[in-house]
C-alpha cells in the first residue's frame, strides 16, 4: 500500500536510511538569532575581520533575492546526518 499525498515529503537518510527532521542552523552572530544564509561566490576577507560577499551590498539590502537564500538543515534522528537545503 502505497502513502498518499496528504503527507509531507519524507526525506530519508542517504547514510543509514533513517528518518530526516527539518530544521535550520541559527546565526546569532548580531545579538539575534536568524537563520542561515547560502549566498553565491566566495567569501572574501573583511578588513575589519569576518568576511563579505562578492556583491556587499547584497549582505545589506538583499537586492539579490536569487543570491542570498535561507538555508533549510534536515538532521536524521538516527545517525546525526545533516543535509542542507537552499531553495
Ligand atoms: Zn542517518
Amino acid at each position: 500500500m502505497s502513502v498518499g499525498n496528504d503527507r509531507r515529503h519524507q526525506i530519508v537518510c542517504p547514510k543509514c536510511n533513517g528518518s530526516m527532521e527539518e530544521g535550520f542552523l541559527p546565526d546569532a552572530s548580531r545579538g539575534v538569532i536568524q537563520d542561515t544564509k547560502w549566498v553565491r561566490g566566495k567569501p572574501e576577507p573583511h578588513w575589519l575581520g569576518g568576511v563579505k560577499s562578492p556583491d556587499q551590498k547584497l549582505m545589506g539590502g538583499l537586492k539579490d533575492s536569487t543570491a542570498c537564500i535561507s538555508v533549510l538543515s534536515y538532521r536524521c534522528q538516527k545517525c546525526g546526518f545533516l543535509e542542507n537545503y537552499a531553495r
